[in-house]
């Protein structure tokens, strides 16, 4: 029995299969996903990550049958996609250290553990700090400071991201406006602000953040939003609401974004049609920018195109002085990275504000 579970989420029901059975079929499948198919002139392929559970039998019901699957799943696509896992019990346990991590989360929100710091964005021609990218850390009471990469997720996939999102515009308006009162901002400073697709595709969005910039404010102008490529052209009525929402946004004077730009594929075409002042070039290029004959070709190119377009380009992840010149070289408009500084808490941000990087050196920088 072949299903569709909703979105991208297909479940194959294959009755008294044993192992060996559900392995070959999971073969067979990606075998036959991996063929190249024609879409209105376009060569698409497309890749699977598939999990495979098998009912233990005796009580276990259909629930949780998905469950493990769903569970293996993940384990497929974080051991690099297009690729299948079986379940076993040391996923069961990761996912109760999941359903731990949840609650803490859940608490975490409640009791005001969350923080931002904040890095620096900094013009390459004047060495000025033009922005800062509002970067989420939780201090939890147990675990200590946790980077994003260990709880984003999870927030993604238990709806949390939803208030933990909101908490981070919220603050980040507070914050810059607090910054701009003290006349600390130059003009056409910017905080920037990471949305997930979750929160794009909740709808409503954008009365968040008019509520977040009223409450604070702050003008629209002062506030960005970093999305990726992948949320921007998701599909469906949700993705056209989402591009409708931001494209108000936009028009009332909020900074668009495109964050790990290079890495989405999205169309050219489709590029010109958003809503976008922005590209982010992804630091995986960033880094492979002096070493790498391709890397350096494809930033260039990104670089290029932002410019056709009329959009900046910024670089992050510039960590050494040599990425630093090849990206300058490059044209490009703007850096970020800890060659200049670390993402750093709101009271070091004061500091770098009434500084800058004219000299373009090291920035210091505590924490993560
Ligand atoms: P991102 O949007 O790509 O953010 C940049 C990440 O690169 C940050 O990690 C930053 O600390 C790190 N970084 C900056 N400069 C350098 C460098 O020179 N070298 C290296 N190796 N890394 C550098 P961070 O803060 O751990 O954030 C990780 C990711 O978590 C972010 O990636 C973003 O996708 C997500 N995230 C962070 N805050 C939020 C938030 O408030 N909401 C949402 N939805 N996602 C967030
Ligand atoms: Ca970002
Ligand atoms: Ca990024």
């Amino acid at each position: 029995t072949l299903a569709r579970l909703g979105g991208d989420e297909f479940a194959v029901l294959i009755d008294g299969a044993h192992e060996a059975h559900a392995v070959a079929v999971a073969r067979r499948l990606l075998g036959s996903l991996s063929e190249p198919v024609w879409l209105a002139d376009r060569e698409l392929s497309v890749t699977a990550s598939i999990g495979i559970a098998l009912h233990p039998g005796g009580t276990g019901g259909s629930a949780e049958l998905l469950r493990h699957a769903d569970v293996a799943m993940y384990a497929a696509k974080e051991a690099g996609r297009d690729r299948f896992e079986l379940f076993h019990y040391d996923m069961a346990r990761e996912l109760g250290e999941q359903l731990g991590l949840e609650h803490e989360l859940r608490l975490g929100l409640q009791r005001g553990e969350f923080t931002l710091y904040y890095q620096p964005e900094v013009d390459l021609e004047s060495g000025k700090i033009v922005g800062v990218e509002a970067l989420v850390r939780w201090s939890s009471p147990r675990r200590g400071l946790v980077l994003p990469d260990r709880f984003i997720r999870v927030a993604e996939t238990t709806g949390l991201i939803l208030a933990l999102g909101e908490f981070v515009l919220r603050e980040a308006c507070s914050q810059t406006a607090q910054w701009r009162n003290e006349g600390l901002l130059p003009e056409g400073f910017v905080t920037w602000v990471n949305l997930s697709g979750r929160q794009l595709m909740s709808g409503g969005f954008s009365d968040c953040v008019r509520l977040a910039l009223h409450d604070a404010g702050l003008p629209a102008e002062c506030l960005g939003l970093e999305v990726t490529e992948t949320a921007l052209v998701e599909e469906g009525t949700g993705g056209a609401r989402a591009r409708a929402e931001l494209q108000q946004l936009h028009d009332e004077g909020v900074r668009i974004a495109i964050d790990d730009f290079g890495t989405g594929f999205s169309s050219l075409g489709q590029l010109r049609s958003f809503p976008v002042d922005m590209i982010k070039v992804d630091r995986s290029f960033v880094q492979g920018v002096e070493d790498g004959a391709k890397d350096a070709a494809i930033t260039a190119n990104l670089v290029t195109l932002a410019h056709a377009l009329g959009l900046l380009a910024i670089a992050e992840g510039i960590e050494s002085d040599t990425q630093l010149a090849s990206l300058r070289g490059l044209g490009c408009d703007l850096a970020q990275g800890y060659l200049f500084a670390r993402p750093l808490p709101e009271a070091q941000v004061r500091t770098v504000l009434t500084g800058g990087f004219g000299d373009l050196v090291s920035g210091s920088g505590v924490a993560a």
